[in-house]
Order: C-alpha cells, then sequence, then structure tokens
C-alpha cells in the first residue's frame, strides 16, 4: 500500500470537533476547510479554518447533505474529508460516497461502519469475536407476544434498544411485565422516529452498572493498539456528562482482560482507524459489550492527555496510509484526565437547552487544563443543535489531585449569560463518592436532587448597583468552598 500524503482536509462538521480537526490539521501542516450554515457564520472555528464555505438553507441539512459536501471538496481540491462525531460520522453510505469520489475518508472502513452501526448486528460480531455480550436477542423483533415472552425468559428488568439507535435516544427500560407491551411500542416509534428505523431488540437490564470504554488506534496493516479505558457512567438520561481516564476503581485484572480482548477483536474483524468499544461493567466485575463507535469520541481528549498520543492526529496520518510509529509496549499512561462537558442547558428547569449571547467569558487555565471550546463573549449560542458548546479536561498526576485541580478550574470558570451546567459539574468535584470514585451509571439519579444548583449569572446584572457588586462578592466566596 501507499503512502498519499493528504495537503487539504474538508471539515463535514461544526462547533468544538471542527475547532479540534483544525488544530490537528495546523500541526500536521495540512490546510483545513470548514463548511457552515448560516446560523453558524460567527463560530469561532469557521474563523479559524484556510478556508471557508457557506452551505445555505436547511442549518442541520447543511451538515448532512452528502453529494453537496463531497461535490463542495472536489470543486475545491480537498483531498479527504473528516466528518467528526454526530452528523455523517457513522453513515456508510457517506464514507463510500468519498472513497467513490476519489476523496480519503478519514475514518474506518464502510463495511465496519454499517456492521456497528447495527447494535444488534455487532453484538453478534463481537460475540464470534470472543467478546462477552450482554444477554438478549439477536434478531429484529416486530411481533409484541413474541417480544414478551423472550423478556419473560431473559427476567425483567429488561431494556428496549433501537438496534440503530445513538446518544441515549430510543431506549426504554421495562421493570413489570404489565408495562412490557406498551413501552415497546413507544421504543419502536421513537426509533423510527429519530433513526429512521423502528428496529428494536431486547436486553437483559444490568443494575448498576460502570460504563467502561476502550480506544482502539489501528492502521491499515493490521497494527491495532488500545490507549487505555475510559470511565464514562458520570451519565444522564444515558448520556455521557463526566468521562474519567483511566477508570478509578477498576480491578487491574478486569481492566487487563477487557483490554486484551478489545484489541484481539479488532484483530480479528480487521479494524482500521480509531474507535470505541463500549462496555457495561456490573457489580461482580464481569464485562459486557454493549456497542461500538466506529469514529472519533467527544471524550478522546482524556485519553490524550493520560497517553500522549493525538488520536486526530494519528486519525489523519493512519488515513494516509501510514504505519503506527509506535507499538502496544511503547504507550506509557500518565495519572488521570477528567473531562466535564459544558452544555448550554439550564440545570434549574430540567436541563431544557439553552441558547443566546455569552455575556462573560473567562476560560480557566493553569497546569492540567485544556479547554476544547467554542465559547467566547459575545457568541450566540444557536438553539439549532446539540447543546455542547465545548468541554474542559483536567489533567493530574493522582486521582485526589486531579479532582482538587477540577475543582479549582471550574472555580475559575466564568461563563455568563446563558445557563450552563457548570454548576453542576461544581457540584460533582465535591461530593464525597466521586471523591472516593464511587459511582455507577445511576450517580446522577441518586445525586441530582442533593445537589444545589445556583449559577452566578443568576445575579441581575446592573454593575453600578451596591447590591449587584456585594452579591457578586458574596457568590464568588460561596463557590470557593
Ligand atoms: P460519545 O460516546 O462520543 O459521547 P454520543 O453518543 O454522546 O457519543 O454522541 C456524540 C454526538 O453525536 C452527540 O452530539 C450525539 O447527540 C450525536 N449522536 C450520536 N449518535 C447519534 C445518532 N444515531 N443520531 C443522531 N445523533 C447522534
Ligand atoms: P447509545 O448508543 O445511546 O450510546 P448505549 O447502548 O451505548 O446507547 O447505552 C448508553 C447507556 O445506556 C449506557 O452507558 C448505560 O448507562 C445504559 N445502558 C445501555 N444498555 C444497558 C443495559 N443493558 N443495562 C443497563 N444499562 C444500560
Ligand atoms: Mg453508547
Amino acid at each position: 500500500m501507499q503512502t498519499q500524503k493528504i495537503k487539504k482536509v474538508l471539515i463535514a462538521n461544526r462547533g468544538e470537533i471542527a475547532l479540534r480537526i483544525i488544530r490537528a490539521c495546523q500541526e500536521l501542516e495540512i490546510k483545513s476547510v470548514c463548511i457552515f450554515s448560516t446560523i453558524d457564520a460567527r463560530g469561532v472555528w469557521v474563523r479559524k479554518a484556510d478556508e471557508c464555505y457557506l452551505i445555505d438553507g436547511d442549518p442541520i441539512q447543511a451538515y448532512l447533505d452528502y453529494e453537496r459536501i463531497v461535490a463542495l471538496a472536489k470543486e475545491v481540491g480537498a483531498d479527504a474529508i473528516h466528518p467528526g462525531y454526530g452528523f455523517l460520522s457513522e453513515n456508510p453510505d457517506f464514507a463510500q460516497h468519498c472513497i467513490d469520489n476519489g476523496i480519503t475518508f478519514i475514518g474506518p472502513k464502510p463495511e465496519h461502519i454499517a456492521l456497528f452501526g447495527d447494535k444488534m448486528a455487532s453484538k453478534v460480531a463481537m460475540k464470534a469475536v470472543g467478546v462477552p455480550v450482554v444477554e438478549g436477542t439477536d434478531t429484529p423483533i416486530t411481533d409484541i407476544a413474541e417480544a414478551t415472552k423472550i423478556a419473560k425468559e431473559i427476567g425483567f428488568p429488561v431494556i428496549i434498544k433501537a438496534a440503530f439507535g445513538g446518544g441515549g435516544r430510543g431506549m426504554r427500560i421495562v421493570k413489570k411485565e404489565e408495562e412490557f407491551a406498551s413501552m415497546f411500542e413507544a421504543a419502536t416509534q421513537e426509533a423510527k422516529r429519530f433513526f429512521g428505523r423502528g428496529d428494536a431488540f431486547i436486553e437483559k437490564y444490568l443494575s448498576n452498572p460502570r460504563h467502561i470504554e476502550v480506544q482502539i488506534v489501528a492502521d491499515k496493516y493490521g497494527n491495532v493498539i488500545h490507549l487505555g479505558e475510559r470511565d464514562c457512567s458520570i451519565q444522564r438520561k444515558h448520556q455521557k456528562v463526566v468521562e474519567i481516564a483511566p477508570s478509578p476503581r477498576l480491578n487491574e485484572e478486569i481492566r487487563k482482560e477487557l483490554l486484551r480482548t478489545s484489541k484481539k477483536a479488532m484483530i480479528k474483524l480487521g479494524y482500521e482507524s480509531v474507535g470505541t468499544i463500549e462496555y457495561l461493567v456490573d457489580e461482580d466485575d464481569n464485562f459486557y459489550f454493549i456497542e461500538m463507535n466506529t469514529r472519533v469520541q467527544v471524550e478522546h481528549t482524556i485519553t490524550e492527555q493520560i497517553s500522549g498520543v493525538d488520536i486526530i492526529y494519528r486519525m489523519i496520518r493512519i488515513a494516509e496510509g501510514q504505519r503506527l510509529p509506535f507499538m502496544q509496549e511503547d504507550i506509557k499512561f500518565r495519572g488521570y484526565a477528567i473531562e466535564f462537558r459544558i452544555n448550554a442547558e439550564d440545570p434549574k428547569v430540567g436541563f431544557i437547552p439553552s441558547s443566546g449571547r455569552i455575556t462573560r467569558h473567562l476560560s480557566p487555565g493553569g497546569p492540567g487544563v485544556r479547554m476544547d471550546s467554542i465559547g467566547y463573549k459575545d457568541y450566540i449560542v444557536p438553539s439549532n443543535y446539540d447543546s455542547m458548546i465545548g468541554k474542559l479536561i483536567v489533567t493530574g498526576l493522582d486521582w485526589e489531585g486531579t479532582v482538587r485541580r477540577a475543582k479549582r478550574a471550574l472555580n475559575e470558570f466564568i461563563i455568563w449569560g446563558i445557563p450552563t451546567n457548570v454548576p453542576l459539574h461544581r457540584q460533582i468535584v465535591r461530593d464525597e463518592d466521586f471523591k472516593a470514585g464511587i459511582f455507577n451509571t445511576t450517580y446522577l439519579d441518586h445525586k441530582l436532587p442533593t445537589f444545589t444548583l445556583d449559577a452566578l449569572h443568576d445575579i441581575e446584572e446592573d454593575e453600578s448597583k451596591e447590591e449587584y457588586i456585594a452579591a457578586i462578592v458574596a457568590a464568588l466566596k460561596q463557590r470557593g468552598q
């Protein structure tokens, strides 16, 4: 195979991941091209790219119309496309369309994207290569009577999942047989609405599991390595909120087994590029595969921090046909990293997405602090897209020190004008269980009712008023507790 140097990358995405890809391109001295919707014209990433092109019309469709995107890539002389996460990143037809048009798709092979896009099919495939999977059905079920019978065999509680689902959507937990039929109906309907396909399957619902995932990096020559695991158990509505690498309380034997099994499976499947294998670990330390994400993940940053590997940079090099310049033994992990997803949402009003102008903005800094964010003063957060506007990543040598550093960084962070989930993060890092590394996927369900989620920006801003200054000082003092 020949190495084909990439000269110009078109980024088929927006927001913080577009910015992240631009940064990798700059370090590789590759030109970057952004596409942007009318609404995203003020996005900071658009300005940082070497070239940018407006895709008019519907602001979401702008990032999904792949024929238009590939045609544009050809027109502007981009020889590769990076899909980021979300949008087209897990669309095998898009990957194939790039290849058919002589554009390098920076990601896995279309066949693997297709396989892992179907959760049910991927469980069958992973089982066949020696990976334990959560007990459940492996063919689509449409008949309610048949489905109920299977659910009873598995034993309640069960979870109904959309085979083509993602982003925490299309899942229903069923505790009792009586609820099953209506929940199954609802899950199928939601799946059809969100993912275009109503295929659903049933799985045993594990109680109090931890979500542990393994980062894989593989070149085109069969060299596969892992970059350790991430603990993504801190979730709300099955969506990750805080991620940690490595998992602070994972049995060393289990960790080794998990990493070894993951790597072996990917070698057997001939996987290439980067990907993440997601598992649930039960209370007895058994691990079970749930799904694989065939793309860069939001939380790839914490793995970069502890392994020293730039995952996006490496993804591009792999797409060029370069061999991995390191082997498993060369990867040395150091310390801990925690990622806090910064979402424009109101923790006081059921976390509904917020939008509007950021009136004050100061990023935290200092040792071990990394901000991957598109936020700045006067940026208007649009309501059209995912509410995540950035990530705060904190790195330290030991777990306790990293949590203290996180607390410090979150205290420094000023983002006013719109509600964000920063007050939630400030509560998490003060929580004794979190500090002790004791948490599973039910953590936030239990903790949320006990958290105080007041935000500094609740104070009416009128700088001429003495009350305003007094309130600010009081709030700042309270924040440091
Ligand atoms: P990660 O494991 O990277 O955190 P997420 O499941 O949170 O993955 O997805 C990352 C992004 O992609 C989020 O913005 C999410 O809303 C979006 N996303 C993931 N899967 C889908 C899907 N099937 N349909 C629509 N959006 C998706
Ligand atoms: P998505 O594609 O939306 O990311 P996943 O299958 O990765 O969906 O599951 C997301 C989260 O839902 C998991 O991290 C876990 O918290 C919960 N979950 C999924 N399957 C199960 C299960 N069988 N038992 C318990 N919790 C589950
Ligand atoms: Mg998942």
